[in-house]
């Protein structure tokens, strides 16, 4: 299997959450070796051109407001948002609009906290990536096998 450097589940902070819900430490861009992506709030250069790019991230309805997540505006949620919500939904199995709805109920200590307790693999502990079905340290599938989908603020499968 191809060696990737090992995460460990304290990496993942708030400077990675990006104002769509996205953990950008979960991202196989942020956990692979080579051309790694600082995440939504880092260097665009060093950026896949598409999340350089990104409608949300470069919104700016939401630099005008001076808020960070897109929860806090009036057009939550936008058709941008409810189009990478519906295909991380599809794709991945996580819900951005899950994980904004649980920042404002709850806080992004709280989510952090969760974050880091939930995106653990089930075999060997590390950290699991949200594009790749298989553990990639391990290969251990853990959609199938972790208990995420059961977790109270992932209702929506
Ligand atoms: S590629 Fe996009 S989603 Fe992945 S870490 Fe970079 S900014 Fe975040
Ligand atoms: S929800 Fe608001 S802040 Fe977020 S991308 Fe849509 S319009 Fe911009
Ligand atoms: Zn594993």
């Amino acid at each position: 299997m191809k060696a990737h450097k090992t995460i460990p589940s304290k990496s993942i902070k708030a400077a990675l959450i990006a104002p769509c819900g996205m953990n950008c430490s979960l991202c196989h861009a942020y956990i692979r070796n080579k051309n790694v992506c600082p995440g939504c709030y880092g260097d665009d250069d060093l950026k896949s051109k598409s999340c350089a790019m990104c409608h949300i991230k470069n919104c700016g309805t939401r630099k005008a407001g001076k808020f960070k997540y897109c929860f806090e505006c009036n057009e939550f949620p936008c058709l941008w948002v409810k189009r990478i919500d519906k295909r991380y939904r599809t794709k991945y199995a996580m819900s951005m609009m899950d994980n904004l709805e649980y920042i404002r109920q709850f806080g992004i200590k709280k989510f952090v906290r969760q974050e880091k307790g939930k995106w653990i693999c089930a075999n060997c502990g590390k950290i699991i990536c949200v594009h790749k079905r298989n553990c990639i340290f391990c290969g251990f599938d853990w959609r199938t096998n972790n208990l995420i989908q059961k977790l109270p603020h992932n209702t929506r499968g």
